[in-house]
């Protein structure tokens, strides 16, 4: 195994390749256990090389067939030949052909990486490192080539067969039950980007004409029977193609667009070009089997995916430590776009706290990276929340740094200086800087310090002056491999509420209207001084999330409550609420633990009472806003001798005593969210809807006699997946008979419906009572259940160690020696995903004394397990501190 050999990569290591492919033929021969695949590869030495050097191809468990260089055998001297890389230590100092033949058992890859077999389909994943489990290459982005693929297959077995590009040539192979299909794609891609499909699908099809006019085929493959669930990702697609015209002036380019929905993905979805590949729970969705969350995400990840055809595939990365120029931009790019055609508000939210949830857990724990890294062991591992939402902070912060217009400038350039090159983190930059006539040097540092700052802000009126002073302080924490770090350079965008609840202008001392209410911070401390403000304001910071931080200001209860009820920014109104009920938890977790009176949530009520009595709100802001933070959240901010239990019981009698207050207005919220008409996917019916069951849970958690009557009500009557499955979450978390009874019987109803039957398994995963990891274990043995499955595999154990908290982390360390080896069993199939799963260990240094023990034990048990993966040794190692 790989355990031993396993190295840094480093990005000051970098060099240019030696050797360049300028084209690839592929000839893939189809067959369950025995495909064969004949590669023909116009290899040229790279004119910045230094000297002649050898052909140096990456593999991973191949197995070579014949080897020719320009149509002569090679000798058996000529070359060495491994599972892992194949080198040809002098080859002609000229461009020539290689044809490289290997084998390959598709059925027998579990680890879901290079060709495998997943349900009725061939398909492939290759980004990062997957194409070199196909045949042997240069697997490294900067490697762009041209790609012709030929596929053939058993006609009954795969009757469609799809690889990038436009289809060029397809028939039977006369003579035999086999046919065949040849696509070329014009465009130059690395082979990360590379992707076939063979197999029994069913399509939906469309058509979109372009900005100039040229006419686009859309397909859509799915299991046969399931195409009418597709309708709602094509109009997804329709959508995004759209958008990306309008805001970025960005058009499709080849004739063709294709998504592929397989059942065992280990990812979201994949971008290759021109045949998008997804884990079919982003593809399809129907009012009877999928939640408003589900079309949500369907839509975003559609999205995504077509966005990265300009940002990653057109312009690719240089080495995957760019990965955030493709994955941070893309995901910029997909939240303007839910938030163009959704709500702007609650779509910041969403992803502030999601942004909290994840990646500032990370930077807070051993696996703390910056968005650019500077070393990998295994680049399937910063797959991560600090690549992905950090990234597209640093995107939007650039954005709210140049303001709207600049920004676009520097975007545009981009497109014209990169376009169909390998590029890197500093040419991005360059480009705004270039654009906009502005210095970004310090605000690089963005990509190479790790760790969330710490804004600690203080405020000050002077009456007599008619000012306000606010003092900034940067605190920059200490990361893993980063103890000192320099001041970051960020837009922090500010507001002052006069008495009347109203804005009052941004001036600053000299009488100039700050522009767009946004001061850039460049230093570890620093005053603004702002002037005609007669009466003390009420300062709103950072609005709408602008720079991705952690906040301390002096503002007490009353100031909160005050932007609770006025804030002109509703990500900020929406705030106040959220840092009340921090506050709040925080001091009852320790009352909790020191056995002393709790403090009643008198400001709170008040606040969530106004939001639900206020028709004016979206239905789906006053979801969020009725959102008390998470366990997770609270334990983040608790930061040391966490203890879940506590925190557990504090929050959930919050939200009895704010359910038992409210009751009134949240009953008549619940009656006035009930949508009698047809279901409509549509972001506002989403809103109410979410609105609607969030009163429910807080209704059946004051009141549980009332409530379980209601959810089980609601469970029975429901005409779509989001209320009946919210009913049966609200059920779920009430250890009374009805709980079974709708477990039972959703079981029966969605049987042998996989995406629906995981949220199935999801929801008993997440009771946070003491007898769920019996529950947990009895169902790893359900026929249903199986590690070979991601979705599957998330679904329970994911929840699990991730969703609940208190039985996760159980006191007697059971939920660790559980977790534990279950991701040894599971690093034998697909180490992928059980190196993304034992991140749920990452805080496990803030636990309290007890249960910190517990998981450094099961960490320790899992490092010394034999014939660890490189991806779970790496994680494994991080996450303790000794790699
Ligand atoms: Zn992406």
């Amino acid at each position: 195994m790989r355990t031993e050999q396993a190295v840094s990569v480093r990005l000051s290591d970098y060099r240019p390749p030696d050797w360049l492919v300028e084209t690839v033929d592929l000839d893939v021969s189809l067959d369950p256990t025995h495909t064969v695949v004949r590669a023909r590869l116009r290899l040229k030495p790279n004119p910045h090389a230094a000297a002649p050097a050898p052909v140096v191809l990456d593999g991973d468990e191949l197995q070579l067939r014949s080897i020719r260089l320009d149509g002569a055998a090679l000798a058996a001297d000529a070359y060495v030949a491994t599972p892992d890389g194949l080198t040809i230590p002098q080859p002609p100092n000229r461009a020539f052909v290689l044809e490289i033949e290997t084998a390959l058992d598709p059925s027998a890859n579990t680890k879901l990486m290079g060709l495998y077999r997943s349900g009725n389909a061939y398909t492939t994943q290759c980004e990062a490192e997957g194409f070199r489990r196909i045949t042997y290459f240069p697997d490294r982005p900067d490697v762009m080539a041209v790609f012709t693929t030929r596929i053939e297959a058993d006609k009954a077995e795969a009757p469609v067969l799809l690889a990038n590009g436009n289809m060029t040539a397809a028939g039977d192979i006369p003579g035999s039950t086999r046919h065949f299909a040849v696509w070329h794609d014009p465009f130059p891609k690395p082979s990360y980007l590379f992707a076939l499909v063979g197999g029994v699908l069913g399509v939906v099809a469309d058509s979109f004409t372009t900005m100039s006019g040229r006419e686009v085929a859309l397909k859509i493959f799915v299991e046969p029977g399931k195409e009418t669930r597709a309708a709602y990702a094509m109009g997804a697609l329709k959508r995004s193609m759209r958008w990306d015209e309008q805001a970025f002036g960005r058009e499709y380019d080849l004739d063709i667009f294709m998504i592929v929905a397989v059942s065992h993905f280990n990812m979201g979805a994949m971008e290759n070009k021109g045949l998008n590949i997804f884990n079919d729970k982003n593809v399809l969705a129907s009012p009877e089997t999928a939640t408003d969350q589900d079309f949500n995400s369907v839509e975003a990840i559609i999205a995504h995916e077509y966005f990265h055809n300009w940002t990653g595939n057109r312009i690719t990365c240089r080495d995957w430590f760019q990965l955030c120029l493709k994955e941070g931009l893309t995901v910029f790019r997909d939240q303007e776009f839910t938030s163009d055609i959704r709500s702007r508000p609650v779509k910041r939210i969403a992803d502030v706290r999601a942004l909290r949830g994840h990646q500032f857990v990370e930077d807070a724990g051993p696996l703390a990276h910056p968005v650019r890294p500077e070393a990998y062991r295994e680049i399937s591992n910063f797959y991560t929340s600090t690549i992905y939402e950090k990234g597209a902070e640093v995107v939007r912060m650039l954005k709210t740094l140049l303001g709207p217009e600049r920004f676009r400038a520097g975007m545009d350039l981009y497109f014209v200086r990169h376009d169909g090159r390998a590029a890197t983190v500093d040419e991005f930059i360059a480009c705004f800087a270039n654009a906009a006539k502005y210095d970004l040097t310090q605000f690089m540092l963005w990509y190479r310090q790790s760790g969330t700052p710490e804004l600690v802000v203080q405020g000050n009126h002077d009456a007599g002056a008619k000012t306000y002073t606010l003092e900034i302080t940067q605190i920059l924490p200490p990361t893993p491999g980063q103890p000192v770090k320099e001041p970051m350079a960020m837009p922090f965008a500010i507001g002052f509420l006069g008495p009347d609840g109203k804005d009052r202008p941004v001036m600053l001392a000299d009488g100039r209207r700050l522009d767009r209410g946004v001061l850039t911070l460049t230093k570890a401390k620093e005053n603004f001084v702002f002037s005609g403000l007669d009466e003390r304001p009420v300062v709103s910071l950072n609005r709408g999330f602008s720079a991705p931080v952690k906040l301390t200001a002096n503002l007490n209860d009353s100031d909160l409550a005050f932007l609770a009820a006025h804030d002109s920014d509703p990500f900020n109104r929406w705030q106040a609420m959220q840092s009340l009920a921090t506050a709040l938890l925080i001091e009852n977790v320790a009352a909790h633990r020191a056995n002393s009176p709790k403090r009643a949530a008198d400001a709170l009520a008040h606040a969530l009472g106004a939001v639900l009595e206020d028709h004016n709100l979206e239905p789906a802001f006053a979801a969020q806003a009725m959102t008390l933070p998470s366990e997770g959240d609270i334990a983040r901010e608790i930061g040391r001798d966490v203890d879940p239990d506590a925190i557990f019981a504090a929050r959930r009698e919050l939200r009895a005593e704010i359910g038992r207050k409210l009751a009134t207005v949240i009953a008549d919220t619940c009656h006035r969210m009930t949508d009698r008409g047809p279901f409509s996917p549509d972001a506002a019916s989403a809103g109410r809807r979410a609105l609607k069951n969030v009163c429910l849970d807080l209704l059946a958690t004051a009141d549980e006699a009332t409530g379980v009557v209601r959810a089980a009500a609601q469970y029975r009557d429901a005409d779509n997946m989001t209320d009946r499955i919210a009913a049966l979450a609200t059920l779920s978390h009430h250890p009374v008979p009805e709980r079974q009874a709708a477990l039972d019987d959703f079981y029966r109803r969605y049987d042998g419906d996989a995406l629906v039957i995981d949220k199935w398994f999801g929801l008993q995963a997440a009771i946070p009572e003491t007898d769920t990891l019996a529950r947990v274990k009895s169902l790893t043995a359900d026929p249903a259940f199986s590690l070979s499955n991601p979705n599957r595999v998330r679904a329970l154990i994911g929840n699990f160690a991730q969703a609940n908290q208190t039985q996760f982390n159980r006191r007697d360390g059971e939920g660790y020696d559980f977790h534990a080896d279950t991701m040894l069993a599971l690093d034998a199939i697909n180490p992928q995903v059980a190196a993304r799963l034992m991140t749920a260990f990452r805080s496990w240094r803030a636990l309290e004394p007890g249960r910190r023990d517990k998981a450094e034990a099961a960490l320790k048990r899992v490092a010394a397990g034999a014939s660890l993966s490189r991806d779970l040794h790496d994680i494994v190692a991080r996450t303790l501190g000794t790699g």
